[in-house]
């Protein structure tokens, strides 16, 4: 349910809004302010952008009992700095923003304005409001932010995703609450997320077995075959492998694009990682001691005499598990479950994706996509930084202030 307009207040003070517009060079803003300071005027709201050293700055200020001479200053000094101003006399403040906010991240490797038209289209129907729109990132996607308002995220999320889909471009829709800029907790699956690939392929490589093993592992992913029976299916197929073929895979295994960058950035603001895999401990453990990972949740492959046999040790985690694990990681972590976030692809995701606050399908496959709460399809973990609100600037920013250079992936 959304609010109608406020009506405008006939008690407000009149305002003024002075909007300059016209070639950035420093001391601009410091000049405007020099030429209203002498009139005793309060600012009520400001706003400044700069797009390519073009400047739009709009200053609103409550209105003195006479505006010739304070138009006529504004107007001096707009004439002395070249730039172009506008004077427009009103009531009030800005109409506050309006129920129903969110905030949507368009990503585009490239943004193309087609897409982008289709995307505001789209929001301009339900009747809602941008109220404000950013650049959160150039590279290696270009990440927009808007701002907006009127209109219920929960269905805005839904008429975008089909549209992102149609478009090829990645739409993100999170409901503007107080949990974007709080300590959160981020829940990954491990394979064809953090890392690129299947270990268990890997595995299958290493024993001469990969087709037997792909085969079971895709109608798994499709959700056609359960988990679990999959599962040891395929480790069945891995029987008398030596153990050593682990450290061979751990040697091969890449992890995806941006997936350092991401956990460095967000473990500085004092976020949480877990690794909840269908995968196997004698992997994942690895991974969570080398990225700082503070829980992890797998299958442990049983080893004897330096041989798998073929069997998992204890209960497996499945689907179902992977979500227990969440929740249960929410709660050591002693973070509300709505400040979770899970990042994964496949089916056995589902359930984990759906019990975080917010749910990211990453380059995941079609039923976990029209599943999720948001879908990213560029290959760059480090995505998911600028869907929390951080620009791209200000993970460099920080890796310069420690000494480190922020990995610039290659672009696809
Ligand atoms: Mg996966």
């Amino acid at each position: 349910m959304v609010s109608p307009l406020p009506l405008p207040d006939d008690s407000a003070p009149k305002t003024v809004l002075i909007t300059f517009t016209g070639k950035d060079r420093p001391g601009v803003t410091s000049a405007i302010f020099s030429t209203l300071a002498p009139y005793g005027v309060e600012v009520v709201d400001i706003e400044q952008i700069v797009l390519r050293r073009r400047l739009v700055l709009g200053v609103l200020v409550t209105a003195p009992r006479d505006l010739t001479p304070l138009r006529d200053a504004v107007h001096q000094v707009a004439d002395d700095l070249g730039m172009q101003v506008e004077v427009e006399r009103g009531i009030g403040d800005n109409r506050s923003r309006r129920e129903g906010r969110s905030h949507v991240t368009v990503l585009g490797m490239p943004l193309r304005s087609r897409a982008f038209a289709a995307i505001v289209g789209r929001i301009a129907d339900t009747g809602a409001n941008i109220d404000r729109i950013e650049r959160m990132a150039r590279y290696p996607v270009t990440a927009i932010d808007l701002h907006v308002s009127g209109t219920d995220p929960v269905a805005l999320r839904a008429i975008l995703a089909r549209e992102a889909a149609h478009q090829q471009v990645d739409v993100a829709v999170q409901p503007a609450e107080i949990w974007r800029h709080g300590r959160r907790l981020i829940v990954m699956d491990v394979d064809s997320t953090l890392v690129q690939g299947e270990v268990i392929e890997m595995l299958a490589e290493e024993a001469g077995c990969l087709p037997e093993v792909a085969r079971v592992t895709e109608a798994a992913m499709r959700g056609e075959l359960d988990f679990e029976q999959s599962l040891r299916e395929r480790v069945s197929l891995l029987a008398g492998l030596p153990a050593t073929a682990l450290d061979a895979v751990w040697e091969r295994l890449l992890l995806s694009p941006g997936a350092r960058t991401m956990v460095r950035t967000l473990k500085r603001l004092g976020y949480q990682f877990a690794i909840v895999s269908g995968g196997f401990t004698q992997l994942t453990d690895r991974l969570a001691e080398d990225l700082g990972i503070d829980f992890a949740a797998a299958n442990e492959l049983e080893i004897v005499d330096g041989h798998l046999t073929g069997r998992i040790i204890g209960d497996v985690v499945d689907r179902a598990g992977k979500a227990e694990a969440l929740r249960r990681f929410a709660q050591e972590a002693g973070i509300p479950q709505a400040a979770t976030i899970a990042i994964g692809d496949g089916a056995n995701d589902l359930d984990m994706l759906s019990a975080a606050g917010l749910g990211i399908a990453f380059n995941a496959k079609p039923v976990v996509q029209q599943a999720a709460d948001t879908t990213v399809n560029v290959p760059y973990l480090d995505t998911i930084i600028y869907l929390l609100g951080i620009s791209r600037e200000e993970v460099e920013a920080a890796d310069a202030a420690a000494g480190i250079v922020t990995p610039a992936p290659p672009l696809g």
